[in-house]
């Protein structure tokens, strides 16, 4: 197994993702594959496992507790999340930490994040009468939480806020980071902002929800050109193991076979060759959809309604791949007066952009798109029901 110098800690670069647990034909867990899976990953080197409230309407907390508990509590990192993007309402802060505490067979968590920072989440991470933050700084100086980060889903000018705003307080930050996304979704300078800051990269979406894992015909045959023993995923890991600042990779696994791909693929460093790494960005131009902004920002100065171009633009980037909750959740976040619906369509910045984007065009399409597909609000309402039920049985027990 490659480990990564963290802090003093020796860390699996290969995490163990706990939101994709394989379930029976009646939607349970099948924790009997769950425990074979991490005897695997344990028995090879893992000692990273990341959790997260939500994660399986709360079931992936206690599944991932019950397979580690014949393992010592000092062999192995778990990581679990606050749920800021998914209430609506101000809740006890400290008193969801001991339940998820309690779920996970713990007195501490070694990582703990603020899940999904975004546009949207950060006007609850940040208010003052939700008490997010000093709640769990809190914690942490108590020593239940060993180092904070949080996850993030928002673009980079987000990031570089959220960072100067909250300077020194958090150890990691966990992005979307693969070759796909590394042009595509900015993560590349997502990834020097961190790393510019001296805080540690967490990746999640390696492979881009499975897209990078299988990928077709034609793609596949160029990687199996290179070498036809090697899975189309293992270059997605191989490539981000080339990221020094990359400490720890998470896979959602929920296949024994993949666990033993991934066990092989993390034995020992394997960086790649140039011939590997341009095949991976031929591959990732290929697979591009939407427009091809670069957020040069050239545009911006003369829009009329003075909207944020490329950041609409990353989200209709976004829309493209999966009109959902999830990719609605960044705009979500904006004034009315910001959304793609407020562009008046004088053309202004096609004129200025160097690619020659149609941007009204995009941002016509986006505002569909947004218009039609579920809203992350409606989700988080519903989530957060959820969580203040859990909060409410738990006073009661
Ligand atoms: S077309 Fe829309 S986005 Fe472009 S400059 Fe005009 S108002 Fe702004
Ligand atoms: S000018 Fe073109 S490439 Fe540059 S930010 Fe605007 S739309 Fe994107």
């Amino acid at each position: 197994m490659i480990y990564s110098d963290f802090k003093g800690l020796k860390l699996s670069r290969l995490g163990f993702g706990c939101m994709r647990f394989a379930s029976g034909s009646d939607g349970e867990i099948d924790q009997a594959k769950v425990n074979t899976m991490f005897d695997l990953a344990v028995e090879k080197g893992v000692n990273y496992f990341d959790t997260a409230y939500p994660y399986l309407g709360g079931k992936s907390e206690i599944a991932m507790a019950e397979a580690l508990k014949k393992y010592p509590r000092e062999s192995y990192y778990i990581a679990d999340k606050f749920p800021g993007h998914s209430i609506n309402q101000p809740i006890d802060n400290i008193k969801l930490f001991h339940l998820a505490l309690k779920k996970c067979n713990t007195d501490y968590f070694d990582f703990y994040l603020l899940h999904n920072v975004n546009e949207w989440s950060v006007q609850k991470y940040e208010s003052d009468e939700y008490h997010i933050i000093p709640d769990m700084l809190k914690m942490k100086e108590e020593g239940k939480i060993r180092h904070l980060g949080f996850s993030f889903h928002g673009g980079c000018e987000l990031l570089e806020k959220f960072l100067d705003d909250h300077e020194g307080m958090f150890d990691f930050v966990q992005i979307q980071l693969n070759y796909l996304d590394w042009s595509l979704q900015d993560a590349k300078r997502k990834y020097e902002i961190l790393t510019e800051r001296g805080i540690g990269v967490w990746v999640m979406e390696p492979c881009r929800g499975g897209k990078l894992a299988v990928l077709n015909e034609e793609n596949h045959a160029k990687l199996a050109a290179l070498n036809p023993n090697a899975s189309d995923a293992s270059y997605a890991f191989r490539f981000l193991c080339g990221l020094p600042n990359v400490k720890v990779i998470l896979s959602g696994m929920n296949e024994v076979s993949q666990v033993e791909d991934n066990l092989n693929t993390f034995e020992t460093e394997k960086p790649l060759s140039e011939e590997e790494r341009n095949t991976l960005f031929e591959i990732a131009e290929g697979m591009k959809k939407g427009v091809p902004c670069t957020a040069c920002r050239y545009c911006c100065e003369g829009c009329p309604v003075q909207l944020d171009i490329p950041y609409l633009l990353s989200c209709y980037n976004d829309f493209k791949y999966a009109v959902s909750a999830v990719s609605s959740m960044r705009l979500d976040g904006l004034s009315k007066d910001k959304l793609p619906s407020a562009c008046i369509g004088c053309g202004q910045c096609t004129h200025a952009c160097p690619q020659s984007i149609d941007v009204p065009k995009a941002l016509a399409e986006l505002s569909e798109m947004y218009a039609k597909g579920p809203k992350w609000q409606d989700t988080a309402k519903g989530r957060s029901a959820a969580i203040v039920d859990d909060l409410s049985r738990a006073g009661s027990e």
